[in-house]
């Protein structure tokens, strides 16, 4: 039999092991295969020489595929954006951000954002398409490679680490949840790359049948949402997307999401001059959130976008948080990352010499 005619980089330890008995070989032999992949990062087969020199030269045939670096640019304050290039030609980004006591990576779910966010750069590159489970877990594993990370919970606290994942790059995950789930179960088997799911966030405009859908996943990460408005008057404006699932019926999905412990739901929210960052914006905010165990990061507007809108000032900004924490909701301003490199929020544009799209049309029919 034809050893191989696919790509292995994507495919659980049950796919593996399918394969290896389409192979005429020993299931367990898949699994032996999953651990060299995800938990050893072993991407040359020749390496792997738990394997029989048989089946080695068999997988020879089989592709193993990282996405390709095309540019990598650190900030001044150390934050590192990957540009990548997939087997298309589709380009993404993925950024790397340090802190004292954690490192975070942020990866993109697609190439590309059907959403058309008014406040957001991703937004204008338009959609071009899902990427797969190889994809989303490639970003992960070229990142670990070239920098030589572990995973913490693998290494068991030797340093560099991994420590967090955000899916918070370029695209909305919950609409590529197939691919998304199947990464999150790699990310997280201790079998796998063995990352927590406590420290793996996903964060979604709040597409709620699909945020229904992954409360019920076999791996539930973080759930961040979204929301930066307070009325649906003004996020119907700011995300065309909430004409179709409005502030009330994305609360309510949060309410019945699973929180084990001390979890929270994290409520993100661009603060924008004039638009959504007053007082009375402030305290509809603390009513809107009373009844869930959430708190809430601001960020105030990283430049960028030509839609008008700019950025609240730094009082605004603290008053705003000042209103929440009294009221008792934790509210924390999240330091913009990267800026000079367009690593922060919303700014994953790739090159700036990129041709942008000029018109913006809704896309909310396509989008389920
Ligand atoms: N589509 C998902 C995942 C992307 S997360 C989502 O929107 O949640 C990207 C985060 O950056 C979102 O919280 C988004 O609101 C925020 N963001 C987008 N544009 C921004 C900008 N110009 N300044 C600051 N944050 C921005």
């Amino acid at each position: 039999m034809d050893a191989c005619s696919g790509e292995l980089l994507g495919l659980t330890a049950a796919e593996l092991a399918a394969l290896m008995v389409d192979w005429g070989e020993k299931p367990f032999h898949g699994r032996q295969l999953y651990g060299a992949l995800y938990h050893r990062r072993q991407l040359d087969p020749g390496s792997m020489t738990e394997l029989s020199k048989d089946l080695r030269q068999k997988l020879a045939s089989c592709t193993i595929t990282l996405p390709r670096l095309q540019r990598r640019q650190r900030a001044a304050d150390g934050t590192e954006k990957y540009l990548l290039e997939l087997r298309d030609g589709a380009k993404i980004e993925c950024v790397l951000i340090p802190e004292r006591k954690r490192n975070t990576l942020c990866i993109s779910t697609q190439a590309g954002c059907p959403l058309d966010c008014r406040f957001c750069l991703t937004a204008m590159l338009g959609y071009k398409r899902n990427l797969s489970p190889a994809e989303i877990l490639g970003q992960i594993l070229y990142v670990l490679g070239d920098k030589n990370l572990e995973v913490v919970s693998a290494a068991g606290g030797s340093s560099p680490a991994l420590t967090n994942l955000v899916l918070m790059g370029m695209g909305e995950p919950l609409l590529n949840l197939e691919n998304v789930l199947k990464s999150l179960s790699i990310m997280a088997d201790p079998l796998g790359l063995a990352l927590s799911p406590r420290r793996i966030t996903l964060s979604t405009v709040g597409l709620v049948p699909q945020m229904r859908e992954l409360a019920r996943a076999a791996v539930v990460p973080n759930l961040a949402v979204s929301l930066s408005a307070t009325t649906d008057e003004v996020r119907d404006r700011l995300m065309p997307i909430n004409r179709k699932y409005p502030i009330d019926t994305i609360l309510q999905a949060c309410a019945d999401f699973p929180l084990k412990g001390n979890q929270r739901v994290t409520f993100e929210y661009v603060l924008m001059a004039k638009v959504n960052d007053s007082d009375d914006d402030a305290r509809r905010l603390v009513k809107l959130l009373a009844h869930l165990r959430s708190k809430v990061n601001l960020l105030p507007l990283n430049p960028g976008n030509a839609n008008g809108l700019r950025p609240s000032s730094p009082r605004r900004v603290n008053r705003f948080r000042e209103i929440l924490t009294g009221k008792g909701l934790p509210a924390y301003v999240r330091r913009p990352r990267g800026m000079d490199i367009h690593a922060a929020c919303g700014q994953l544009h790739l090159a700036p010499d990129q041709p942008s799209r000029t018109t913006r049309t809704s896309r909310l029919d396509t989008i389920s």
